[in-house]
Parts: structure tokens; C-alpha cells; sequence
């Protein structure tokens, strides 16, 4: 069992800042991410930035291995990058696609994702269609099968969407994309770090992800997953002396591994962080983190489901660590300003994030809070009363 005041006193955020419940938008760090990060600042000022790397060579090839255990993969099918997005646009850029092929994407898709689908499928004249979600607001594996044709090229997944506590049921959601033979693309950028993600488990072909979130590493970093066997079948037109090489004036290699896809420019010390975040949950162990999120959020959500006016707005039978909730008579970026007020830090979803799932369910904005493990019971119950006299105060 996690200890949530033991990983606060680990957190230099939580010494009297207040109710942190913001690890959907950028969490706080424990002591040994920004240690790293700023100690690597410090060494680099001191020697230059390639002695300093050069020092950290061995950690920097152990971060494949960290992230390999991590996500149940080998290391060779691991990149680093610098956001979720990046990863993202990356994996979907080497993706052949031609006119007439067909992309899926569900209810819940960011529309970080949902923006070069569309344009990319309108420059070459792919066909876009949406999965629809089920009653419980899960992705219809029944619609999911109508959907799936000899023409899918590619299948775009959100583990856990950016505006509510849905966990997708995407383990079923790709065997049936798989076995149609098309690309599974997993966002896992909401989930890695406080549920359990492994390639070998979802068989999924990609799945993307970023270290700001709830695995509490730097801002400006992300990684992948890509399986091996895909590799080969993709584009190569970003790859850079990283993951390529000049071999003669007119010709190139490709490297065969997933690190075709850095770019040999990066923050060694975000990098740092990164690695130092990911052996920091591994150590803390993946089960007991999701256990100890699903247990707060669990808590946050009872307890705001009891405040009059306020009305939960999570989807699914199976839900993540995020609690979306809307308080009546009052916008949203009003009631994360009086709550900021009361020292309780959650973030505002808006509908152009999500711009499906929350058209289909008329919403324009909700108040999006994220409890990690290192939130203790009292501060939930600090954070819900604070609700309850916003709430009461909207009400007049
Ligand atoms: C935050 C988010 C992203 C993008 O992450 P970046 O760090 O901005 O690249 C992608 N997908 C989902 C579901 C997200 O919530």
C-alpha cells in the first residue's frame, strides 16, 4: 500500500501548497525528478553540454530498458521524444495512407490527434469515421466490428480520454482492429503512470505517452512504443542523422529499431528526469500506484456526487483517475478560480479538447480534477468541501 503522506513529504510541491489535483495536466515531481533534472543543469554549465552527456551515456541507454519493463516490450521498441504529441504525429506520419483508405478514431479523441487525421485525410482522400461509444459511454466493440473493413489502414485509440475518468476497453477494441489487419495506435498519455500499460497485454502496434503527467517527469518529454515487426512497413521521410546515416554521398540507412524516430537534438536533463520518473513508479510498482489513484479518485468522485448542484461527469464502466464534474449556474474557469482560491488546484476541459464526445453530450466545458497517490483522504475531503461552498455560492 502506498503511504500518501510518505510520497508527499517525497514531493517539494506538496509542503503547504495546498490540494494538488492537476496530475491530468502536469503534476508535481518527486524530489529525485527535479534533483536530476537541475543537477544535470548545474553539470552541464560546469563542463559543456557533450562532457556532461557523455557521463550520463550509461543512464541514457538504461532508459530503453526502464521504459522496456515499464511497458512490457523489448528495448529496441522504445523512442524517446519530446512530447506525447510529437510521438504521436511521428508514429502517425510514417503510416502509409493512400485515397481511399479508411481511419478510425473513437468518441473519446484529442483533438491533438483528431486535427492531422482529419487534414492528412483530407490531403490524400482517406475516409475518417467515428466509432460510436456504447450506452456506458465505452467504445462499441459491436460498432467498433461493423466499422472495420479490408480498407482500415488505421485504428486511433485514447486509453483515457483528456475530459473524464472513461478507461477505454481498448485491449478488445484492437485484437478486433488487428485481426482486420489494420494499424492500432494507442494514446496512452492519460494512462501510462497510473494504470497498468503493456504492449504485451493490449497488442497494440504503437502506443504514445508523456513524462509530464502521471508519471510526474519533466515537461517537454515523451516516448513511444512501436512494435518491431511493423517497423519496416513505415514511412522514413523524418528521420534525421539520429535515426539515419549518411552512409555514402547518394545514400542513407534507416535504423531498423524504434529510435528511427529521435532526432539526435534533445534536453539531456529532461531526458534525465524522464528515466528517473519512470524507475521511480517501477520502484513505487505499477499495481500499487493504480490501486492507490483508483482508490482517491474513487473518493473525490463519491464525494462530489453529494454535493448539491454538482454533477459528476465521468463515462464507463471502468473508470481512470480523472473526476470531471460541473457545478450549476457556474463556468467552469470560474469555479477553478474560486477553488484556486481555496488552495485546490484542478484545470478547465473545454470542448474543442474532445470536441466529439462532448457535442454528442452537449457539454462546452467541465472542471477536470486529477488525484494522484500522493494525495491523502483528508485533502480529498478538504478538496469536496471546498466544492460544496462554491457550489452552495452559485446557487446564491
Ligand atoms: C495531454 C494529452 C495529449 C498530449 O500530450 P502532450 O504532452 O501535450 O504532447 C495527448 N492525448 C491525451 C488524451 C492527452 O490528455
Amino acid at each position: 500500500m502506498i503511504d500518501p503522506e510518505r510520497a508527499a513529504a517525497d514531493t517539494p510541491g506538496c509542503r503547504g501548497e495546498g490540494v494538488f489535483l492537476d496530475s491530468a495536466g502536469s503534476s508535481l515531481p518527486p524530489s529525485v525528478v527535479l534533483d536530476t533534472v537541475i543537477g544535470h543543469l548545474r553539470r552541464e554549465a560546469q563542463i559543456g553540454g557533450y562532457r556532461a552527456a557523455h557521463e550520463r551515456g550509461e543512464e541514457l541507454e538504461a532508459g530503453y530498458e526502464v521504459f522496456a519493463d515499464l511497458l512490457g516490450c523489448a528495448p529496441e521498441e522504445i523512442a524517446f521524444t519530446d512530447s506525447a504529441t510529437r510521438s504521436w504525429l511521428s508514429i502517425f506520419g510514417a503510416v502509409p495512407l493512400a485515397a481511399g483508405d479508411r481511419i478510425l478514431l473513437t468518441e473519446a479523441e484529442y483533438a491533438g490527434n483528431a486535427i492531422p487525421i482529419l487534414r492528412r485525410a483530407e490531403a490524400v482522400g482517406a475516409e475518417v469515421r467515428v466509432v460510436p461509444s456504447s450506452e456506458t459511454g465505452d467504445i462499441s466493440i459491436d460498432a467498433l466490428a461493423d466499422l472495420l473493413d479490408e480498407r482500415t489502414r488505421l485504428v486511433s485509440l485514447v486509453h483515457a480520454p483528456t475530459n473524464g475518468g472513461l478507461l477505454a476497453s481498448v485491449r478488445e477494441a484492437a485484437a478486433l482492429a488487428r485481426d482486420a489487419g489494420a494499424y492500432v495506435l494507442l494514446d496512452a498519455c492519460q494512462s501510462v503512470g497510473q494504470v497498468q500499460v503493456r504492449a504485451d497485454e493490449l497488442d497494440v502496434d504503437f502506443i504514445t505517452g508523456t513524462g509530464r503527467k502521471w508519471l510526474r517527469g519533466p515537461r517537454g518529454t515523451g516516448f513511444l512504443y512501436a512494435r518491431r515487426e511493423v517497423l519496416a512497413g513505415l514511412a522514413s521521410d523524418g528521420v534525421d542523422l539520429r535515426g539515419g546515416s549518411w552512409v555514402e554521398r547518394g545514400r542513407t540507412e534507416v535504423r531498423e529499431d524504434a529510435r528511427r524516430f529521435e532526432l539526435w537534438e534533445f534536453s539531456i536533463a529532461d531526458r534525465l528526469g524522464l528515466i528517473a520518473a519512470a524507475r521511480y513508479l517501477l520502484d513505487l510498482g505499477v499495481a500499487e500506484v493504480e490501486a492507490a489513484v483508483q482508490a482517491v479518485s474513487a473518493r473525490l468522485r463519491e464525494g462530489l456526487a453529494s454535493v448539491d448542484g454538482v454533477e459528476v461527469r465521468d463515462l464507463g464502466p471502468r473508470r481512470s483517475g480523472i473526476v470531471s464534474f460541473t457545478v450549476e449556474g457556474m463556468p467552469a474557469p470560474r469555479v477553478v478560480e474560486l477553488l484556486a482560491e481555496r488552495g485546490v488546484t484542478v484545470t478547465v476541459s473545454r470542448r474543442p479538447s474532445t470536441r466529439i464526445d462532448m457535442e454528442r453530450r452537449g457539454l462546452t466545458e467541465v472542471v477536470r480534477a486529477s488525484p494522484h497517490y500522493f494525495v491523502s483522504p483528508g485533502e480529498v475531503d478538504a478538496a469536496v468541501a471546498a466544492v460544496a461552498e462554491v457550489a452552495a455560492g452559485a446557487r446564491g
